[in-house]
């Protein structure tokens, strides 16, 4: 896990793979200015497990907004296990990127919002 260093938190570890949609409002949500219209509610976990030979495996998981679950009309797993799968996945899955963790566990307290793992 990353470092990164927060405006509110200095430095502290970064939470990955999220949905640039949700660093949004996790922005705006600090900065003060997150509309109470504007929150989603939900946000889905989901995973993505590369496997490249029968001993190593790895799960990467995405927190996506649910705007872009609709969108995309994402499955909760991929299996990858090959060079175009891997492509037909990032071609579905929205951009990504890290955030401060402590600013993004603050964001989904203070909304009540549900990690929806299973659908
Ligand atoms: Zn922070």
């Amino acid at each position: 896990m990353g470092i990164v260093k927060c405006k509110v938190h200095g430095e502290t570890g970064i939470k990955p793979f999220i949905d640039r949609k949700i660093i949004d409002m996790v922005v705006l949500n600090y900065q003060g200015l997150l509309l109470e219209k504007n929150i989603e509610k939900k946000i889905f976990l989901v995973t993505e497990q590369c496997i490249f030979d029968e001993t190593e495996s790895f799960n990467i998981n995405y927190y996506i907004a649910e705007m872009t679950m609709r969108k995309n009309k994402l499955k909760q797993l991929y299996i990858i296990s090959s060079d175009e799968e891997e492509d037909e996945f990032h071609k579905i899955i929205p951009q990504t990127s890290g955030t401060c963790g402590k600013c993004f566990e603050e964001y989904i307290e203070k909304y009540n919002i549900e990690i929806i793992k299973e659908w």
